[in-house]
Formats: structure tokens, C-alpha cells, sequence
């Protein structure tokens, strides 16, 4: 099953943008200025409830034993169990988990899902491991975590590097240990094991959804309207390939390799994915692009759907779309976010945009525990009316006063919902 590419490693950003986890910690700044919450409540919401880092040994098909790091950051829980993926990549660190888990919490409360947030990850290369060698690192690294995930505690979920596969491998070692088959440890899973129908084309499919709401708010139609989508993975590809159906040109697409533009709209069902073919994207057909190209194409919508940190100080002057819209987690820096704003580029923020993935996760959740699963129809039919009534408060907010981002407007609402049921509940003891 397919991984869902999400953001990169801070070193990603140019020198003049910070790493993920400041631009997590600038955006709510920026957000907390514009509502009134107890400055209790922020401080608590500036810093993790817990981070848990492993030490996680394996065994290499050779019989040499290899030891990674991994880490678990639980940011807060106070809407519901921690929730949020687990990324397998070279340059995991443990602010870059800490600051993903931020925008888990507010993903979270942007779609009111009764869950907080996490992230985590370990620091491997996936692609340098044999799928025995990945079997093994996942199952130790369930067994490792075992005390602090359950599907009332902390959920994981795919992320970068990290799919269905992996998942059905934790929930399988979970289960083990626990003595009872407990399907809503982890969400992601393949069906024939308590995944949900339409997971994994969920936050493709609401990335297009918001494609298409956000086109309405500002009167342009959908129809022949030019986008451009960088990255061809499972968010990237889903929301291209929906965007075409529902009658949008989709102009360029592409992927670590390049891309491909061709101004009249490419074929883009013919275009294998990055799972179904790694980095065949740059041999369909139209001209060549580079991604430095691509996110500068004059086109009416942008979805940076790749990695993060793409969208930097150094070229936010450059990109000339009339909107963007965030598939990846995190691809727009603090600083390139400003550039945008002050050159009116509207940009609709990952945490509402892309937030299919994590709804069809509660949904998926919800099929497990409750021993029931959905249909397709119903899930697609869910997805849409979640994203649409989280689309309509953000949509309100943004309306409401003037200056205020699409980001900020996410933001407002999501702190909102935080601040409320912090305040509720009170402190304890
Ligand atoms: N990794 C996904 C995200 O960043 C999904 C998280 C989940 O389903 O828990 O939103």
C-alpha cells in the first residue's frame, strides 16, 4: 500500500526559513494574537505533553544487529486520544515529530474529530531496507511503544516511507503482546484487516475538494481552470486524478525526478503513480519541468503535495498561481507564507486541505471498534460533508475581518475549539 508523503526535514528550508518546528510554534503565534485565549492554555499548546523516544535494534538479513532511533511526540490530548503517523525517513528528528504533532492537534480540531495530536517517526531510510528487514524494525518498534500507543491512548497512522503494510505489521505485533486482536491501535490498515474502504485516497480526495470550494469562494469556475500538482504520490496523484474528473485541466504534475506541463492539460489517468511506478512521472507525455519550474507556472491553482518546506523565502516571489492550495504537511515556510500574503496569494493551509487522511482515520477507528465496516459510497459520502462543514467555519472566519489568512482563519478556529475544551475541563489536580 501506498506511503503518504508528508513534510521534510528542516534542513529542507532555504537559510533565510526555519525549521518545522518554529514555523509550527510562528503560526500559532501569529493565530493566538487573533483570538482570545487564556495565556495558560497557549503556553500549555506551545509544547508537547510528552515526547518518548526508542532505541529500536533489528536484525539485517546478513545477521548484523542494527540499532535506530524513533520517537513518539504526544502534543495534546485534551479533545480525544493522541493521533497521528509514523514517518520512516533519513532525516526524522525529534523537533521535526514535535512540530508535526502540533498541526495534528490543530488538523484534529479544524475538522472537529475527537482526537488530539502526534507524530512520529524513526530515523532509517526505508528505501535501504529489504521488506523483512522493515517487517522486523516494525514489529520492535510496536513492542517498544507498546506502553504508550492503544486505541483509546495514541493512534499512529501512515506517514512518509510508512503504509498499510507497516501498519497491519504494528497492529498485528500490538495485538500479539496485548493477547486480543485490537484493530484500533494504529489506522491505515489494509481492509482485510480493519482498514477503511477510501483511506488512502482520502487526503487526495479532500485536497480536491478543497481545490474546488476555494475556487467557488472566489467566483472561478472549475471547469478548465489550470492546476498544477507537485509530488505524484498517494495526496498528490488522488487529487489530480479527481480534479481532472471533475472537469479541471491539470496542467503539470510531478515528482522527485521532475515533471511533466503541457499548457492544454495533460491525460493525467494514464500517468502511473509514484506507487504504481517510482518516478515514471517525468516519461508521460508534454514538456519537460523541473519542481523548481513547476512552482512557478502561471497557472489559477497550485497544490505543493511533495515534501515540505518547498515554498521557501527564496521563491515566493517567483510563483505566479492565484491560489495554493497545501497537500503536503508544512510545504509553505513562515517566511515564504508572509512573501504570499503580502503579494495576495491566497494559500489554504495543509491543516484543513489535507485533512481527508486523518477523518477517514476516525472513520476507520470508528469501523473498528464498533466491529462494522463502511462501504466506499458511505465514506466518500462522510469525507464530504466532514470537509465541507470544516471548509464552511474556515470560510466564515476568513470572511470575518479583514487581513486575516487562510492559515490564521484554520487556525482561529482550531484554537478555538482547543481553548474551549481546555477551559472546560480545567487543570488537574
Ligand atoms: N499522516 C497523516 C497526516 O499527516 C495522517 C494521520 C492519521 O491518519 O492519523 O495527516
Amino acid at each position: 500500500m501506498a506511503s503518504e508523503p508528508h513534510a521534510v526535514s528542516a534542513a529542507d528550508a532555504s537559510a533565510a526559513d526555519d525549521g518545522i518546528l518554529a514555523t509550527a510554534r510562528r503560526q500559532l503565534e501569529r493565530a493566538a494574537a487573533l483570538v482570545d485565549v487564556d495565556e495558560a492554555i497557549l503556553e500549555r499548546l506551545r509544547h508537547p505533553s510528552r515526547v518518548h523516544r526508542v532505541t529500536i535494534p533489528f536484525e539485517r538479513d546478513d545477521g548484523d544487529v542494527e540499532i535506530v532511533t524513533g520517537y513518539r511526540a504526544q502534543h495534546d490530548s485534551v479533545r480525544g486520544p493522541y493521533k497521528g503517523g509514523m514517518r520512516y525517513h533519513p532525516d526524522v528528528t525529534e523537533d521535526e515529530c514535535v512540530g508535526l504533532s502540533m498541526w495534528m492537534t490543530w488538523k484534529c480540531a479544524v475538522m472537529d474529530i475527537p482526537f488530539g495530536g502526534a507524530k512520529g517517526g524513526v530515523v532509517v531510510d526505508p528505501k535501504t531496507l529489504s521488506d523483512d528487514e522493515t517487517e522486523r524494525l516494525t514489529r520492535r518498534l510496536a513492542q517498544e511503544l507498546r506502553t504508550v500507543v492503544g486505541p483509546n491512548h495514541d493512534i499512529p497512522a501512515p506517514d512518509m516511507g510508512t503504509g498499510g503494510r507497516e501498519m497491519a505489521w504494528f497492529m498485528d505485533a500490538y495485538s500479539m503482546q496485548e493477547g486480543e486482536t485490537t484493530p484500533g491501535v494504529v489506522t491505515g490498515k489494509p481492509p482485510a484487516v480493519g482498514g477503511s474502504y477510501g483511506r488512502e485516497e482520502a487526503p487526495g480526495r479532500s485536497v480536491a475538494i478543497v481545490v474546488r470550494e476555494a475556487l467557488d469562494y472566489y467566483d472561478r469556475p472549475l471547469e478548465g481552470a489550470t492546476v498544477a500538482v507537485q509530488g505524484f504520490g498517494s495526496v498528490g496523484a488522488n487529487a489530480a486524478r479527481l480534479l481532472e474528473e471533475w472537469g479541471a485541466d491539470v496542467v503539470a504534475v510531478s515528482d522527485v525526478t521532475g515533471g511533466v506541463y503541457d499548457p492544454d492539460g495533460l491525460d493525467v489517468a494514464s500517468i502511473p503513480t509514484h506507487q504504481e511506478e517510482p518516478e515514471a512521472v517525468s516519461r508521460g507525455d508534454g514538456d519537460p519541468v523541473s519542481n523548481a519550474e513547476l512552482l512557478a507556472l502561471d497557472v489559477d491553482v497550485l497544490v505543493p503535495a511533495a515534501v515540505g518546506n518547498v515554498l521557501t523565502a527564496d521563491n515566493a516571489g517567483a510563483v505566479r498561481a492565484d491560489l495554493i492550495v497545501e497537500g503536503a504537511n508544512g510545504p509553505t515556510t513562515a517566511r515564504a507564507d508572509e512573501i504570499l500574503e503580502e503579494r495576495g496569494v491566497p494559500v489554504v493551509p495543509d491543516i484543513l486541505a489535507n485533512a481527508g487522511g486523518v477523518t477517514v482515520s476516525y472513520f476507520e477507528w470508528l469501523q473498528d471498534i464498533n466491529r462494522r465496516s463502511w462501504p466506499i459510497e458511505r465514506v466518500r459520502e462522510e469525507l464530504e460533508t466532514e470537509m465541507l462543514g470544516a471548509w464552511n467555519e474556515v470560510a466564515r472566519e476568513f470572511a470575518s475581518a479583514d487581513g486575516v489568512s487562510w492559515r490564521e482563519a484554520a487556525y482561529v478556529v482550531a484554537l478555538s475549539r482547543l481553548a474551549a475544551a481546555h477551559d472546560a475541563r480545567g487543570l488537574w489536580p
